[in-house]
């Protein structure tokens, strides 16, 4: 299953002016801290060690920032950096400079991908070689694809076992609406007062729909039609047991478990995917599978999360959506 909430981070130096929140520099006349590289400003800092490695090597002014990143020895330290446009040129005459060029590999400075000669030395990737920044955030974004691409083809196998008849047990494809109450005066969300279950099988068809009260019978609020909370808990219990219910998240259950409750009546589904005797899990959230079918990747690298489909109906089509893609279709 997908993590819904992976916001891992390209592990480069400073890149990207778009990627900096502008918040991290403390006000007044204090030195900025910047929390991690992402934060700061590209173009107008660097450490001593970038000055000095630049393509014309240069010595650093007064300190004027730190950043919490990692020291030569891959240990997090706070490292102090300058300002480029404080820094002032090396001692080395333009012959050294010469001499120091022919000694090394010239290469070694020029981007294998786009070609640029940043002023900054650039990191070497093991299986590229040079890399500007931007060349390594690309390549990064290509390789989160590629990870995408693999738990698209995953979702796919998952959802056309869900659909078919005899891998798992039959399906119940269970969304809940709620009658919300509004707000206390002190602006606390009341509890809903009711719970409409819409629960379809695999072809679409309406299984049931109660309408489940789940606050008291003189509660405000309370719509007409309403079955008695007791009764409607049995009524899921019932057709949900020998079912693999298909629900968006967990979270969309929450208010209608904690109504149940309240009303002594009986929650019939345990929150954990616990296996089901016949294969397969007896609740699976819908979202983690769309989620790795989408397989997008958002410009910064992350995952966002799919919007919920808001009925049974939707998700049905959603999950006969992933099950019918075809997996060559991909690219590469
Ligand atoms: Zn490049």
């Amino acid at each position: 299953m997908v993590s819904l909430h992976d916001t891992t981070t390209p592990a480069t130096a400073p890149t990207d002016v778009g990627t900096s929140t502008g918040a991290s520099p403390s006000p007044g006349r204090s030195r900025p801290n910047f929390p991690s590289w992402r934060d700061v400003p590209a173009g107008i800092y660097a450490t001593e060690t970038q000055l000095k490695t630049m393509d014309l090597p240069r010595r650093p002014g007064p300190p004027a920032a730190t950043v919490k990143g990692q020291d030569g020895l891959g240990r997090t330290a706070t490292l102090t950096l300058y300002r480029i446009d404080q820094s002032t040129p090396t001692a080395s005459t333009a012959a050294q400079l010469a001499a120091a060029r022919r000694r090394a590999d010239p290469a070694a400075r020029v981007c294998v991908d786009c070609g640029a000669r940043p002023d900054r030395a650039l990191l070497v990737s093991e299986t590229r070689g040079p890399l500007c920044p931007a060349c390594r955030h690309i390549e990064y974004l290509r390789h989160r694809q590629d990870e995408a691409r693999a738990r698209r083809a995953a979702a796919v196998h998952h959802a056309r076992a869900l659909l078919e008849d005899g891998r798992t047990s039959p399906l119940a494809i269970v969304h809940v609406d709620y009658t919300e109450r509004g707000h206390t005066p002190a602006g606390t969300r009341r509890t809903p007062a009711a719970a409409k279950a819409t629960i379809l099988d695999a072809s679409g068809h309406l299984l049931a729909d109660p309408l489940l009260r789940l606050v008291g019978p003189r509660a405000k609020g309370v719509p007409p039609g309403t079955c008695d909370p007791q009764t409607g808990a049995e009524q899921l219990k019932a057709l949900l047991a020998e079912r693999t219910v298909l629900i968006w998240q967990w979270s969309d259950l929450d208010d209608l478990g904690t109504g149940l409750r309240s009303q002594q009546a009986p929650w019939p589904l345990p929150r954990t995917l616990w296996p089901h005797p016949q294969g397969g899990h007896h609740v699976v959230e819908l979202v983690g599978l769309v989620a790795d079918w989408r397989g997008e990747i958002m410009p910064e690298g992350h995952q966002p999360l799919p919007v919920p489909p808001g009925r049974a109906d939707r998700m049905l089509l959603l999950l006969q959506q992933i099950a019918g893609t075809a997996l060559s279709a991909n690219r590469k």
